[in-house]
């Protein structure tokens, strides 16, 4: 049988690809990617030629079958996206929930991944956090999503596109308040920017400029909230010592 490798590729700076995902880029015998000009540009630098199948979200349900069969018939595929791990606001997810279903080997090959770059060097609390993907597009669904996390304890992380990213973070002021945020651009790549502060600041250093490139969107915690936790622990303490504990 063939085996299913998910091999993250660099969100921008090349010399990110591992020794190991080239290695596996070269020893599989098909690769599916989910833009198959854009990888060919990846592939090429590092000397490899391979055949190439496309695997992107209109046409999953047909090309996972057919990769499907690959596998069944021994066939190793490596499946890439455009930047970063695949499965993480990526393609794949589907592909690989079937190929375990069949009882094929998915062997993560790790990499990059933006949300996980953007947080080590945020300077926000890395020990719990919340990843969200991309926001919705409507403001009415995106300011619900927002609220919905006004009170998460955790960092909050959003994927956005730079054409909405000051609509978005006027969203969060509106919903979160003054909240410290970090907004990482361009991450691994040549302007690479970390803009860090409460909500209007940020949005003050971007509002008069072409926001360009790829952004990720980090929110701080919720404050903990001294009186809310009070009530709750007297009201856990009277509800145990009504039931005799
Ligand atoms: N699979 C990718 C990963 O593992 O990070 C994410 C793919 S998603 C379609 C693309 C989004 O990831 C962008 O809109 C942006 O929010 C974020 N992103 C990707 N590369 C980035 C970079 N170099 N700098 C900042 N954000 C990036």
């Amino acid at each position: 049988k063939g085996v299913l490798y998910i091999v993250a590729t660099p969100i921008g700076n090349l010399e990110d690809i591992t020794f190991r995902a080239v290695r596996i880029l070269r020893e599989a015998d098909l690769i599916a990617a989910e833009d198959t000009r854009h990888s060919r540009k990846l592939l090429s630098h590092f000397g490899i030629s391979k055949p190439l199948t496309s695997y992107f979200d209109h046409n999953k349900e047909l090309k996972g079958r057919y990769i499907l069969d690959q596998l069944a018939e021994g066939v190793s595929v490596a499946l890439i996206t455009d930047a970063g791990t695949p499965c993480i606001s990526d393609p794949g997810y589907q592909l690989v929930r079937d190929a375990v279903a069949a009882g094929f080997a998915v062997v993560p090959v790790p990499g990059p991944s933006a949300a996980v770059t953007a947080l080590s060097a945020s300077g926000l609390p890395t020990d719990a956090f919340v990843f969200e993907g991309f926001l919705p597009n409507k403001q009415g669904k995106r300011r619900e999503k927002l609220a919905m996390v006004k009170g998460e304890q955790r960092v909050v992380i959003f994927y956005e596109s730079p054409n909405r990213l000051l609509a978005t973070l006027m969203d969060l002021r509106e919903v979160l308040g003054e909240r410290e945020l970090v907004v990482a651009r361009e991450l691994t790549k040549i302007y690479e920017e970390f803009i860090r502060g409460s909500c209007s600041p940020v949005i003050e250093k971007l509002q008069d400029r072409t926001i360009k490139g790829e952004v990720v969107i980090l929110v701080a915690p919720a404050a903990a909230d001294p009186e809310h936790d009070a009530t709750e622990s007297v009201a856990e303490l009277l509800s145990c010592l009504m039931a005799g504990e």
